[in-house]
Order: C-alpha cells, then structure tokens, then sequence
C-alpha cells in the first residue's frame, strides 16, 4: 500500500501549507475558488490556487479520516506547488 503512505503524507503536508502559506485578500475581486468551484470575494491565496473562506475553514476542521478530506485533497492537488 505504498501509495498511501504517500497520500498520508500529503493529507498532513496540506494542513500545515493552509496554515502557514494563507494570506487574506485585500482587493474585492472575484476569484473563482478551486475546491467548490464558486466565485468568492474573500479567501486565500494557496500558491497559485484560491480557496474560498468556507472551503479553507472545512479544510482546517475536517478530520483527516473524514471522506470529504479526500475531496478536498483531490481539489487541492489542482494547485502547482513549486518545485524544491
Ligand atoms: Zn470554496
């Protein structure tokens, strides 16, 4: 089961990017939010990804066993994360 390992890894790698790398948006533009797909003013900035207010505060609270954190993984897997 080597490719859940990895999707372990990553489940707990996600938590603590939305932690540290969030940053609140100033402007009143509309940003199209890549988890539930709406047009949200308020939000944040996940690399080159936005999430929605609501969707990074499921995010945080969703447990990891929950079902949906693979939805939202699966989402979050649209953002291209720099490479090291
Ligand atoms: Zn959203």
């Amino acid at each position: 089961m080597k490719s859940l390992y990895i999707c372990c890894g990553i489940v707990k790698d996600v938590n603590m990017e939305v932690e540290r790398m969030k940053t609140l948006l100033t402007d009143f533009e509309t940003k199209q939010c890549i988890v539930c797909d709406s047009k949200q003013e308020k939000g944040i900035f996940l690399y080159n990804g936005f999430i929605c207010e609501s969707c990074e505060r499921d995010i945080v609270q969703t447990d990891t066993d929950d079902a949906r954190y693979l939805f939202y993984l699966q989402q979050l897997r649209k953002i291209q994360l720099p490479k090291v």
